[in-house]
């Protein structure tokens, strides 16, 4: 005997999020084909990449940096590479092109 599906009325309705925070889940960083790499050295901490993020992918910390002119930073921008999918918008904002798009195979 033929094993029974479910009906379409046991499906739960589309565009309704019934669980909260559940697309932290879903890590769509294996999407990318090319990532992100920011030179630390370049960026002027503008805060634009980060703003711009259609993923929230890029992360402000506190964390200090000296760059090779021996200017002091007191935050740090790093990418999250667990949900970047590598539309490459970040590197097309910073003003200072401290963002390179490179393939992911490198
Ligand atoms: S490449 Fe796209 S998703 Fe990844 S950090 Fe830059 S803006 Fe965000
Ligand atoms: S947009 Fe460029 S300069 Fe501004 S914080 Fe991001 S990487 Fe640094």
């Amino acid at each position: 005997m033929a094993e029974a599906k479910p009906g379409w009325k046991s499906l739960p309705p589309g565009g309704i999020i019934v669980e909260p925070g559940s697309s932290l889940k879903y890590k769509t960083g294996t999407w990318r084909v090319v990532r992100p790499v920011i030179n630390q050295d370049k960026c002027v901490r503008c805060r634009l990449c980060w703003l711009y993020c259609p993923d929230a992918a890029i992360l402000e910390t506190d964390e200090e940096y000296v760059d090779s002119k021996g200017r002091r930073w007191n935050r740090t921008y790093i990418i999250n590479y667990d949900y970047c999918k590598g539309c490459g918008i970040c590197a097309a904002e910073c003003p200072v092109k401290a963002i390179d798009m490179v393939p992911e195979h490198q």
